[in-house]
């Protein structure tokens, strides 16, 4: 069932009441881009919503449309992949909290995050900003935020429901995945976050999924969200993401984002009137942007301030316990204040700390870790700086090279500042390899070669591939760190943070190794999610693959033991619940923090399952010699999978074993339980013969079509190219050049959009823009900030691509006539 809205300080029944049929409309979707509309006569005051995640990118009030050069500095806090590598739910919730404090400040409702979109390939663009592989960890950290910003009166748009796993032809693309991989991972994602975070709103993502706009997915947006999993607040739709409004409402898609000079109003009022949309549904989705209104409008007399330094101290610390140690041998980390170094990268001076698109926040301050190791290299040592690579180019330059090789060698220590420049991660584009420039590449070789004290700092969003990883003493994956990160860097090199961050996604050895490799990015009109479960770890550890470093992996500067691993009862039925308890110590003599991972394994299956599944973490910390006893608390779903068959969740009887542990590939302690269920029938074993890919993943090279159309349970869809007298406005303009009219208008578009890029053709946002010119379908050019063209005008222009000349062209006139006569 529905869950009512219960309606706070102003009557919204009242309102309601009130409303004309045209009113409604109009709240249904955005007053501009950034701000809903208002009922001034009602009291109805307009809100403003503003990108997130990682901090406020409130756009100046002067400018409409995504204008990134107009944005209000705040605190730019590390990026989601930073965040969940500290698996620290308090730190992640005192972030959001943090951020919607300057959303208060800024008179900002809503801020657009978290993204809790699972890290299908390594390669999608956004992976910066969403958490990681595994549907409980992104789930976690995707629950803190939204109750860390929400606890202070401020709303979470939790994005972007759902797989929108990659950037290319994000607006179009129809991801096709198994329902058992939906459930388990995709949706599992959002799940959690849900239920428990109850985010104020829910962004419905761009893609299609199994045929299906997300913006119109009655299953996804209604079945699912709010009679499944209790959902009480508004979904809106990603900016420009809709394509058939009144679809879209009776689907349960409240609020359009952005607001259109020409929007869907005229459309939803029509509909209404003649009988085809309900006025029930329109009047449930004013209920709940009033809600939200009335929940989240920023007091007129209130003129919050915060502590910017001590957000700024925040940031620093988020960005030290998301830091990740990925390799320490003979410790040569942590570093003292006598040792010369020798500081190598251009990075060090110019921090990597962000990635490209609606997620850049201005910075209120930025800091190198130059400047901060230069504050800990004490009076008797030497400290020297060589750029090593031009940030802005691929390849090497020797000079540069050479230069580095002399310092380096010279210097006790050489700290290597590497990584992915900025152009390499962007919303919008997927990168097409793991790999690092080969500048960067190069410089680290011969540096390594130079001085066997080679220690790299990496500064990137995903992971990428280490060819020289054998050749190098330490590897501290700093991640995006946010404006603070530089400084926080410089605490963990010198060990006055002890690293405690850990892997929330693989780093394999190769990209040939992933699972998606083949299929990803799909296209032209659909990806096939053909591993289905197997994401991630799921994978490798099923497959039995080596990997360069495995999720959950990440060293400290003091050792952990773990021991006395105890569980409740030796037999549990699903429905009752198993509490498990393991002793951790401190076995070093510093002060740390342990991440403790619980994994769980089936122990035999009749259905294909993962060798191993996260579905507990904690996070402790330890003085030298101190122990701490860390409980978990498992329940059915913990050994569940989603029976595709009973369209439910579904726990086979047998035994399962529970793996505690530092890492997926460092698993301390086992014990194992014997569970028996509640449930009854399983349809899925007669499948199982025709799964025999997914039941081996080790022998696969690749997951056949065939395989996945069994798992997949219906015909594939096809993913041919559209033709001319097939496009339709959802048709990316990249697509459309069958016909001589299509090609014009492509020039046309792109002659306007090469003068509003920003004049470094490499620039992360020209690299942006481009993206969307081949991939917005013509139904976005409504976005236009001036409204200069109507819904009429795409049609006349969709009829010329199709190559009906003369309607097209009749209409064009038309439309263009009808527009300058209204103006
Ligand atoms: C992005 C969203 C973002 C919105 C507003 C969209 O293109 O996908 O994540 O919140 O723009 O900037």
């Amino acid at each position: 069932m529905t869950t009512e809205i219960e309606p706070r300080g102003m009557d919204i029944q009242d309102i309601l009441s009130q409303l004309t049929l045209e009113e409604k409309a109009a709240l249904c979707s955005g007053r501009d881009f950034w701000n809903l509309e208002s009922v001034p006569r009602l009291g109805v005051r307009s809100i403003t919503v503003t990108d997130g995640p990682h901090g406020l990118r409130k756009q100046s009030q002067r400018v409409d449309g995504f204008a990134p050069g107009h944005t209000v500095p705040a605190t730019c806090f590390p990026t989601a992949v930073t965040l969940a590598s500290s698996w620290n739910r308090d730190l992640v919730r005192e972030v959001g909290a943090a951020i919607g404090e300057e959303a208060r400040a800024e008179r900002v409702s809503v801020v657009l995050g978290p993204g809790a979109n699972i890290k299908r390939s390594p390669l999608c663009g956004r992976n910066f900003e969403y958490y990681s592989e595994d549907p409980y960890l992104s789930s976690a950290m995707a629950t803190a935020f939204v109750e860390g910003v929400q606890q202070m009166g401020i709303g979470t748009s939790l994005k972007h429901f759902v797989a929108n796993n990659q950037e290319t032809r994000r607006f179009s693309i129809n991801a096709v995945v198994d329902e058992r991989a939906l459930r388990e991972i995709y949706l599992a994602s959002f799940e959690q976050a849900v239920k428990v975070g109850q985010p104020l709103t829910v962004m419905a993502a761009y893609n299609r999924l199994n045929g299906v706009y997300c913006t119109e997915h009655r299953q996804l947006l209604t079945e699912i969200l709010r009679d499944e999993w209790g959902y009480r607040g508004l979904v809106m739709s990603d900016w420009g993401a809709v394509s058939q409004r009144v679809a879209g409402l009776m689907a349960g898609l409240d609020l359009e984002m952005p607001g259109l000079k020409n929007d869907h109003d005229p459309a939803i009022v029509q509909t209404v009137r003649e009988g085809r949309l309900p006025m029930e549904v329109l009047d449930q989705a004013v209920k709940r942007v009033l809600t939200l209104i009335d929940e989240t409008a920023v007091p007129e007399s209130a003129f919050p301030q915060y502590d910017r330094d001590a957000h700024h101290d925040l940031a620093r610390r988020a960005a030290g316990e998301g830091a990740v140690l990925l390799k320490n041998d003979q410790a040569i980390l942590p570093l003292s204040s006598s040792q010369s170094i020798a500081v190598i990268g251009a990075f060090a001076k110019k921090p990597r700390y962000q990635g490209a698109g609606s997620s850049m926040v201005a910075p209120n301050r930025v800091h190198a870790a130059y400047d901060a190791i230069a504050r800990r290299v004490g009076a008797s040592a030497t400290l020297s700086y060589a750029a090593g690579y031009d940030p802005k180019a691929d390849v090497p330059d020797p000079a540069l090279i050479d230069e580095a090789r002399r310092v380096a060698q010279d210097a006790e220590v050489a700290l290597i500042f590497a990584g992915l420049p900025d152009f390499y991660e962007t919303e919008g584009v997927d990168r097409q390899d793991m790999a690092m420039p080969a500048g960067h590449n190069a410089l680290i070789e011969a540096v390594a070669q130079a001085n066997p004290n080679t220690v790299v700092v990496l500064m990137n969003g995903a992971p990428i591939e280490m060819p020289w990883h054998n050749n190098v003493r330490a590897i501290l994956e700093a991640y995006l760190g946010g404006q603070a990160g530089g400084s926080a860097v410089a605490q963990v090199l010198y060990g006055e943070v002890n690293p405690s961050g850990k892997l929330a996604e693989t780093f394999p050895l190769r990209l040939e190794d992933h699972p998606a490799h083949v299929f990803f990015p799909g296209g032209p009109r659909t990806v096939e999610y053909r591993e289905s479960i197997y994401v991630g770890y799921r994978y490798y550890d099923t497959a039995a693959k080596p990997v360069l470093f495995p999720f959950g992996h990440g060293l400290s500067y003091t050792g952990f033991s773990y021991s006395e691993l105890h569980l409740s009862a030796p037999t549990v039925g699903d429905t009752v619940g198993l509490q498990v308890t393991v002793d951790v110590t401190n076995i070093g003599n510093r002060s740390g923090q342990e991440v403790v991972q619980l994994y769980i394994r089936d122990v035999e299956s009749t259905v294909f399952r993962p060798a191993q599944e996260l579905k507990g973490f904690a996070k402790v910390g330890l003085e030298p010699g101190e122990r701490k006893t860390i409980t978990f608390a498992l329940n059915r779903r913990s050994f569940a999978y989603w029976d595709a068959g009973l369209h439910d969740w579904y726990v086979e009887p047998g035994e399962f074993e529970i793996r505690v542990g530092a890492s997926s590939r460092d698993i301390r302690a086992t014990a194992t339980v014997e569970v028996t269920t509640t449930g009854s029938g399983n349809p899925s074993i007669s499948r199982r013969e025709r799964l025999a890919e997914y039941c081996e993943p080790a022998g696969q090279a690749t997951f056949s079509r065939d395989a996945f159309a069994g798992l997949y349970g219906r015909p594939l869809p096809p993913n041919r190219a559209q033709r001319p007298g097939e496009y339709t406005l959802n048709t990316p303009v990249g697509d459309m050049r069958g016909s001589l009219a299509a090609r014009l208008l492509r020039a046309v578009i792109r002659r306007q959009a090469d003068a509003g890029v920003p004049a470094d053709p490499d620039s992360p946002m020209a690299r942006h823009a481009e993206s969307m010119l081949e991939q917005t379908p013509l139904r976005m050019f409504l976005l236009d900030a001036d409204g200069s063209t109507t819904p009429e005008m795409l049609d006349g222009l969709l009829q010329l691509m199709n190559g009906r000349l003369v309607e097209g062209a009749r209409a064009l006139v038309r439309a263009i006539r009808e527009r300058r006569a209204s103006e």
